[in-house]
This record gives C-alpha cells, sequence and structure tokens, in this order.
C-alpha cells in the first residue's frame, strides 16, 4: 500500500538534510528515505566555506557548529619542501559575516540529523529504505524502495521527489541510464585523521606540495579533543597515479601506497610522516567527477548534491553547493508551491552555478597556486618567491575562485536569502 508526502527526499547526507530543515522552515512537509539501515558518522574533513555558513547560520546551527568544529581563520600555501608561498585570510578575519568550518563529515551531519530529529521529528528519517526509482504521471510521482536485504517495501506517493543520493545515485541513473563511468582526474587520495598538538594559527587550512610529485591538504576539524588540547586533525594525501581507486568513501587505503612520497616532508611547524602515522584510520578514495548534465529536472523530479553535480574535492564546495541548492529549492517551493514549475526554476539557476564549480574545480581550483609555483620553479626550492610569481598573480587566482562560486564577500552580503 502506498502512503502519500509533500516532498518526498532520498537519502539523508547533507543535501538531504539541510532541505528538510529548509522545507520545515518554509512549512512544507516532508520525509527523508536513507537507505543504510542506521545513519553512523562517516568520512573524515570538510570545509563549509562562509557561503553555506550563512545557510547553516539563517537555519539556526551555529551554536550546535560551534560545539564540534573548527572556525577556520586563514589558508595558507607552502611547496614541497615547506617553502611559504601565500596565505589569506578566511571566514570572519577576511572579512565575510559568516565563519569558515573545518568540520568532521560525521559530525555535520550530527548536527544535522539531531536538528531533523528535534524540529521534524523522530520519524521524520526512515532508514533501511533504499529507493530503486521512481514512477510518475501529471499530478504525482511515486518513489519505490527495496530493504538492506532486497525486498520490496511499500512505495510511497508524494508531489515531488528530490534525489539527495549522493555519488552514486539510483535517481540520477534513472534519468541519465546511459551516461558513462565518472571522469578520473589521474589523482588518487588518501584520507585520515590524527589526534595532533595545534601547529601555525590553531585554525590554518594548509595546503603544500603538487600533484606531480604529492600534494597534502592539512587542517585541524575538531579542538581539544583530549582535555590536553590536541585537536583532531584531518589530511589528505594526493598524488598523480594512473590507476583510480575504489570509489567507495569507506575503502581503506594501505600506508604504503603514499607515505614514501611524504618521508622527507619535515617542516618546522609539522612533521608530516609522524602525523601521517599516527592516524586512526586511513580511507582511499579516487579523485573523480562526472561531467555536468543540462538538466537534473524531470516532471516531479530533481536531484540536488553529489547525485546532480559530484565534483573534484579541489575547492572545498561539494558540501557546500549541495547545502545551497537545498536552500535555493526550498525558497522556490515555498515561493510557487509543490509544483513542477518550481522545479523548473531551481533546476535553470543552479545547474548553470555548479556547471561552473565542477568545471573550474578541474581547471583553476585555488590549489592552482601550488601548480604555478611548482611550474615556474622547476620544483626546485627559491631564494625569492617574487622572481617566479607575485603575490597579486596568487591573490587573482583565489579571488577568481571565490566570484565563481559564489563566496566573495561583497556579493554574498548584498545577496538576499533564499528563504
Ligand atoms: C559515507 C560517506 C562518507 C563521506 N566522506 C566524505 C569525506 O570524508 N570527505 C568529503 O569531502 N566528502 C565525503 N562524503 C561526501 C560528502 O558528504 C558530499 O560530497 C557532500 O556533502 C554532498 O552531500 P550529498 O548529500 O549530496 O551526498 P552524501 O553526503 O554522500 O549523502 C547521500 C546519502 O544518500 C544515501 N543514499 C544513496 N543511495 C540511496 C538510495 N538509492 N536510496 C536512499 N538513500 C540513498 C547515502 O547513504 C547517503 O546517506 C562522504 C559521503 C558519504 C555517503
Amino acid at each position: 500500500m502506498s502512503r502519500k508526502e509533500d516532498v518526498v527526499i532520498i537519502g539523508a547526507g547533507i543535501g538531504g538534510l539541510t532541505l528538510a530543515l529548509s522545507l520545515h522552515q518554509a512549512g512544507i512537509a516532508c520525509r527523508i528515505y536513507e537507505a543504510v539501515p542506521e545513519l553512523k558518522a562517516l568520512g573524515v574533513g570538510i570545509n563549509i566555506l562562509p557561503h553555506a555558513a550563512r545557510e547553516l547560520s539563517e537555519l539556526g546551527l551555529l551554536p550546535e557548529l560551534d560545539k564540534v568544529a573548527v572556525r577556520t581563520r586563514e589558508s595558507i600555501f607552502f611547496t614541497e619542501h615547506g617553502q611559504f608561498v601565500f596565505r589569506e585570510p578566511a571566514g570572519l578575519d577576511a572579512g565575510f559575516d559568516w565563519p569558515q568550518y573545518s568540520i568532521h563529515r560525521g559530525d555535520l551531519q550530527t548536527v544535522l540529523l539531531d536538528a531533523v530529529k528535534q524540529r521534524l521529528g523522530a520519524d521524520a528519517v526512515v532508514c533501511g529504505a533504499r529507493c530503486t526509482g521512481v514512477s510518475q504521471d501529471d499530478d504525482s510521482i511515486t518513489a519505490h524502495f527495496v530493504s538492506p536485504e532486497g525486498e520490496k517495501l511499500p512505495s510511497v506517493q508524494a508531489a515531488l521527489v528530490i534525489g539527495c543520493d549522493g555519488v552514486h545515485s539510483a535517481l540520477r541513473k534513472q534519468l541519465y541510464p546511459d551516461e558513462g563511468a565518472p571522469r578520473y582526474s589521474g589523482v588518487n587520495m588518501w584520507r585520515g585523521t590524527t589526534v595532533w598538538k595545534p601547529f601555525l594559527s590553531e585554525a590554518s587550512m594548509v595546503r603544500a606540495g603538487w600533484l606531480d610529485v604529492g600534494k597534502m591538504v592539512i587542517y585541524p576539524i575538531r579542538n581539544n579533543v583530549d582535555g590536553k588540547g590536541n585537536q583532531l586533525i584531518n589530511w589528505v594525501a594526493e598524488i598523480t597515479d594512473p590507476n583510480p581507486a575504489i570509489r567507495d568513501w569507506s575503502r581503506p587505503g594501505r600506508l604504503e601506497d603514499f607515505l614514501p612520497t611524504f618521508e622527507n616532508w619535515h617542516f618546522d611547524w609539522l612533521d608530516v610522516p609522524a602525523l601521517i602515522r599516527a592516524s586512526d584510520a586511513i580511507l582511499e578514495y579516487p579523485m573523480v567527477d562526472q561531467d555536468p548534465l543540462p538538466t537534473w529536472t524531470q516532471g516531479r523530479l530533481t536531484l540536488l548534491g553529489d547525485a546532480a553535480h559530484p565534483m573534484v574535492p579541489r575547492g572545498s564546495n561539494g558540501a557546500g553547493q549541495a547545502i545551497i541548492d537545498a536552500r535555493f529549492l526550498a525558497g522556490q517551493l515555498k515561493e510557487k508551491g509543490l509544483v513542477p514549475e518550481a522545479l523548473q526554476v531551481y533546476d535553470k539557476v543552479r545547474v548553470a552555478a555548479t556547471t561552473q564549480v565542477v568545471l573550474t574545480n578541474r581547471a583553476n581550483p585555488p590549489d592552482t597556486i601550488l601548480r604555478e609555483v611548482y611550474e615556474r620553479t622547476g620544483g626546485k626550492p627559491f631564494e625569492r618567491l617574487e622572481d617566479f610569481v607575485s603575490q597579486e598573480e596568487l591573490q587573482a587566482i583565489s579571488d577568481n575562485y571565490k566570484k565563481i562560486a559564489g563566496y566573495s564577500p561583497a556579493a554574498l552580503k548584498a545577496r538576499p536569502s533564499f528563504l
């Protein structure tokens, strides 16, 4: 027998949970259907830039985020020899009205999930329901589900279905059954977290090296985890590799596959190989994305977040763009009602915006700063960086990315709220 909902959200990840909270704020009823039997705090670190932090602040979530996350104060770049390249302030320190957060993905999901349960009720998220597809006519749409054991579950009828089902989206597959495999960027990533003493500003997001010779991204994601002032440090090692790893967020990685590349990275502010060796667990993931789609919408179905626009994680925008999708969509549904026309406006605006981000993450993300320095110095230590590249040129790379991803301070301040 089928149950009737207003809006059915498929997937209780970052995008699906933000959408549920935003719809609730807009006075629209919804329910989330999630494939896994139980939501566990999985993943490692992610960043919430000011444009997404603004949305979470409009949901009243900053006090909860402040309890579990680190407010990032600066973004800082070094060569693989540990030489300083570029620094710029981040979040409030950069003049934004909203902070930048570095946070464990599981902590972010937990903050969102707790708020959903508190505001929408404990039964707002139905776990153990994997969506296998939808069928629709002019008046309604029906989502079909199976249990974790593969048994058919009751279908659910709704006015709209929003596919927030991540990089392996079943609903994207239904819309585009012949889409090719993900596009491998030629880089594999190993990720982990380590309890370690604070370094640099104690809230610095470090990018160092370059992909051809090994690149690291390192930043703290939890403060004082042990009562002794140590932080939980997130690190990502990125190396050019012709063979992509398997696209599974929980796949364990092996130290011997990447540690030798970073064995000599003993900087005065951080001993990188020691940090990696002390890690709790190591995960491996390929740097992949998918070509932007012309549309995510068919009638009463649309996609959101990674299901709609998987991107390589080189601009700290994966979670942020999912959050912005959710807020923009909720605003449209509030304004126009639960009608396909609202999905069309969402589609037009967000496909265009996120296509730019996906393509810029491929070609000119903020870490292009490191590529420029690597190529111009031939990867050798330098006496004076300004003999090779000016700080103004490096600043322009960073500013261009902010403009495209929609988070320059002035533009963000001027933009009206979505809801
Ligand atoms: C387990 C896990 C770990 C991750 N770890 C990291 C990380 O360490 N660093 C990082 O940058 N990003 C990570 N991500 C991705 C990151 O969360 C997203 O890039 C970003 O936040 C966008 O969120 P999203 O809601 O679109 O997708 P996700 O956060 O991936 O959420 C998708 C949700 O949909 C559910 N789902 C999938 N298929 C179905 C289906 N057919 N029916 C019902 N539900 C379904 C999934 O179980 C998941 O809960 C991880 C994602 C997952 C699922």
